[in-house]
């Protein structure tokens, strides 16, 4: 597992935008499912992705609340029954603890502090917000987004276009016209959540890893690898089939 972590560049995946989604999660699972299942030098490989998480997190203010996510299930997987001895566990809950501190220094710099003669997302026109809005493919992000400013808060909430567009892009139409058929009155935002729970939101990401059909090698669909037989034919691996690999190596 280590190797396989090393070799597909984990942890410097977690700063390319492309991959951090795909990487997170894969560390998602792990910490939430799998920690008792890993080898002491698997956990500290899983340690070393997460550090670059929480570095990404503290340095560029982004996915704060994901990463605190991260650290907590990895701290309550840290609890009980492991592999490894148990002083190499307290050096991981210490250190684990030190990451969480750091996370927790982090907060968004409030509009009041901000250069005021800048320009702020704010001040674009309503419009152009509004699309930005519509980008955003899961409904955490709708609700925090919505949470963090009066005037996201009334856009997202005012226009039920959002929610819409978001139950358009995970479901299929015959999953929605089923689910609207059952109650007539449901929202949009109601229906997003409904779905969600009956079919699991559909996973996107801007960068996976593909298996090759030909030489079995793990890669980067963006960067390829150098294979015996060029153009051999490589399948999609899903964050949990990449996990599930991770478990047999
Ligand atoms: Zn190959």
């Amino acid at each position: 597992m280590s190797e396989a972590f090393h070799r597909l560049d984990l942890a410097r995946a977690v700063s390319d935008i492309r991959r951090f989604s795909y990487v997170c999660k894969v560390v998602s699972i792990l910490v939430e499912e799998k920690v008792r299942n890993l080898s002491a030098t698997a956990r500290k490989s899983l340690l070393s992705i997460i550090t670059a998480i929480v570095i990404r997190a503290s340095e560029e203010d982004l996915d704060v609340s994901t990463t605190r996510r991260l650290l907590n299930a990895f701290n309550d997987g840290l609890e009980g029954h492991l592999y490894g001895s148990p002083q190499l566990t307290v050096k991981h809950q210490m250190r684990v603890g030190s990451l969480l501190d750091a996370v927790s220094s982090v907060h968004p710099q409030p509009l009041d502090e901000i250069d005021n003669n800048g320009i702020t997302f704010l001040d674009l026109p309503r419009e152009l917000i509004s699309l930005v809005m519509n980008r955003l493919s899961d409904s955490d992000s709708l609700i925090q987004v919505s949470k963090s400013h009066i005037i996201f808060g009334n856009l997202i909430n005012s226009e039920m276009t959002t929610w819409k567009k978001l139950v358009l892009f995970h479901f299929s139409l015959p999953q929605i016209e089923m689910a609207r058929k059952k109650k007539d009155s449901m929202s949009w935002r109601e229906t997003f959540f409904y779905l969600r729970k009956m079919h699991g939101l559909r996973e996107v990401y801007a960068d996976v890893i593909h298996i090759c059909c030909h030489c079995k090698a793990l890669f980067w669909s963006t960067i390829g690898h150098p294979c015996i037989r060029p153009s051999s034919p490589s399948v999609r691996v899903t964050p949990r089939q990449f996990v599930d690999m991770l478990l047999f190596l």
